[in-house]
């Protein structure tokens, strides 16, 4: 087995085989993702290393932790108030529940 493999496989078992930024589910296609980036000071100790799901490593890129939680709860908060969000809310509140 690659020292990745192992690396990722103790990962997944160390984050309940979820994502460290999300919580979805993943699996060994997962990327590691350098807590603080290598970019922005961040080393190769495990405790700066985190399995992460393709698409929220692509979205952290090289954001520090905190420049990438700001980045999705700005994303979320304009989400909750956006004609999409509201529209999709309101028509499953008019879906009747079959007894
Ligand atoms: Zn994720």
């Amino acid at each position: 087995m690659k020292p990745k493999t192992r690396k990722k496989l103790a990962l997944l078992d160390l984050q309940d085989g979820k994502c460290y930024w999300c919580s979805q589910k993943i699996w060994i296609d997962a990327t590691i993702d350098h807590i603080v980036p290598q970019s922005r000071g961040g080393t190769d100790d495990p405790s700066n290393l985190a399995l992460a799901c393709v698409k929220c490593n692509n979205v952290k890129s090289n954001s520090t932790p905190e420049e990438f939680v700001r980045h999705i709860l700005g994303i979320f908060t304009g989400f909750l108030q956006s004609p999409g969000f509201i529209k999709v809310r309101q028509e499953a509140r008019n879906v009747q529940v079959q007894p």
